[in-house]
């Protein structure tokens, strides 16, 4: 069985907890695309812990997790990120992670390239994480990266890595940046690349042969499908692809078809970065919303934006991500609104249209709402549908319509147990 679970919105959805809760009876745990430009939260018997660049599978006992070839992989980041769950007593080994040989390498000067491209950009910028993403991804499709079987060959690393930087020193330099040092980088990827030297294989063989004797494999994605680089809200994308299809291509296993898309889709919405974002509340309902949902980014600290549940948007992240079923989170955080404002359409142009667009027809939407009764009760103790107040059912039931997508699960806390099932209706 192949099961991805991936955003339906902006990302932050809570897609790290919902895994954490539906691995059980996963044997394997794959990520299939970006880097450590976003984070997910996991909270369970062991602590609190934000992965940036590891599956959220790492938390859990007999489960093998994979970061797939589709990544882009900053070293020392990673070796961080393993170093303080070690701390906190989480065995991280080559039994229960391998990294795919084909991955590619995010470079100290990714970054570098990516602070000053946001700072040229100015009040125009994209609001990049500055993780040197985009960079990176950018230099895997010039064909200019360097992906981690590299480290394995020393002598021609060095010599791919210099004809590299005399490429990319080109681009520094027209910024007014010193150099890159081609002694300063190789000495990195010594230092962090030979700490992961264990973990990295051939991640296509694993999967297959895993998938060959039944072994059932979970996707992970980061990110939510608006932030897709082709069907996002492109600039203000991330730069891979977030898609469910793309699970397969990204992780190592492509000739293989995901069983089943389980889409994770907050109770209202929150955006981080630029860009539009039709349902954008402000001043002190804005303040409300994101107190109540501690919408807070998990990378960066930064406050997210946030906006009530966006109809149009969400039905095209559940088609664009091809979801069987939802989990929706979060729906707790609603509990101190009087009214719930849900944005039903879009008014382009004078026209009221349901359908997401793209572009500047985005930007122009305004968005249409209408309001739906509070529940006025703290529902994070329930744990079966019926211990739900109705107006709760409404709105879960409102919303699942709207979507055209049956929800299955729907979470009223951050812990592992905090979360409910829903009994299958007819849409
Ligand atoms: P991800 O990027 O999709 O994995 O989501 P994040 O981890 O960035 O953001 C989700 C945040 O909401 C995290 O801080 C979670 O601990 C928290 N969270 C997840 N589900 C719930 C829920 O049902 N209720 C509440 N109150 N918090 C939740
Ligand atoms: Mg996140």
């Amino acid at each position: 069985m192949l099961t991805a679970i991936a955003g339906i919105n902006w990302g932050d959805e809570g897609k790290g907890r919902m895994v954490d809760l539906l691995s059980e009876g996963y044997d394997i745990i794959c990520r299939y695309q970006g880097g450590n430009n976003a984070g997910h939260t996991v909270v369970n018997d062991k602590g609190k812990f934000v992965l940036n660049l590891l599956p959220s599978g790492i938390l859990r006992g007999n489960v093998t997790n994979v970061m797939g070839n589709g990544m882009v992989i900053d070293l020392e980041h990673l070796c961080g990120e393993i170093e303080k769950l070690k701390e906190k007593g989480i065995t991280v080994n080559p039994e229960n992670l391998k990294i795919s040989d084909k991955a590619f390498i995010c470079m100290p000067y990714h970054k570098q390239q990516d602070i000053l491209e946001e700072e040229r950009l100015g009040d125009k910028k994209y609001g990049s994480t500055k993780r040197g993403i985009a960079p990176v991804y950018g230099d895997k499709y010039m064909k200019k990266g360097l992906r981690l079987l590299d480290l394995f060959s020393p002598e021609t690393l060095e010599q791919k890595l210099v004809n590299i930087l005399s490429w990319k020193n080109l681009t520094i330099k027209s910024y007014g940046g010193d150099d890159v040092d081609s002694a300063r980088i190789l000495s990195w990827l010594a230092e962090y690349g030979n700490k992961l030297l264990p973990f990295i294989t051939d991640t296509t063989e694993y999967l297959n042969k895993s998938a060959g004797e039944g072994k059932n494999i979970l996707f992970e994605a980061q990110l939510g499908a608006l932030r897709d680089i082709d069907y996002g809200i492109y600039p203000y994308t991330t730069s891979s692809q977030t898609l469910a299809s793309y699970a397969p291509v990204g992780a190592g296993i492509p000739g293989k078809k995901i069983d089943k898309v389980i889409g994770v889709m907050k109770a209202y919405s929150s955006s981080v970065g630029e860009g539009p974002f039709t349902v954008e509340m402000s001043g002190d309902e804005a303040s409300a919303l994101r107190e109540a949902g501690a919408e807070y980014g998990a990378a960066t600290g930064r406050p997210r934006r946030v906006g009530a549940f966006d109809i149009p948007a969400s039905r095209y992240g559940v088609m664009t991500q091809g979801a069987d079923e939802i989990s929706l989170t979060k729906l707790d955080v609603l509990s101190y609104m009087d009214k719930i404002p849900v944005c039903t359409a879009y008014e382009i142009d004078g026209k009221q249209c349901d359908q997401f667009p793209s572009g500047d027809k985005l930007t122009g939407a305004k968005p249409v709402f209408e309001k739906l009764d509070g529940f006025k009760t703290d529902i994070s103790k329930c744990r079966k549908a019926e211990d739900l107040p109705d107006a709760a059912i409404s709105y879960i039931r409102f919303l699942e319509k709207a979507v055209g997508c049956p929800i299955r699960y729907v979470s009223v806390g951050a812990g592992r147990d905090e979360y409910l099932e829903m009994k299958n209706q007819e849409l």
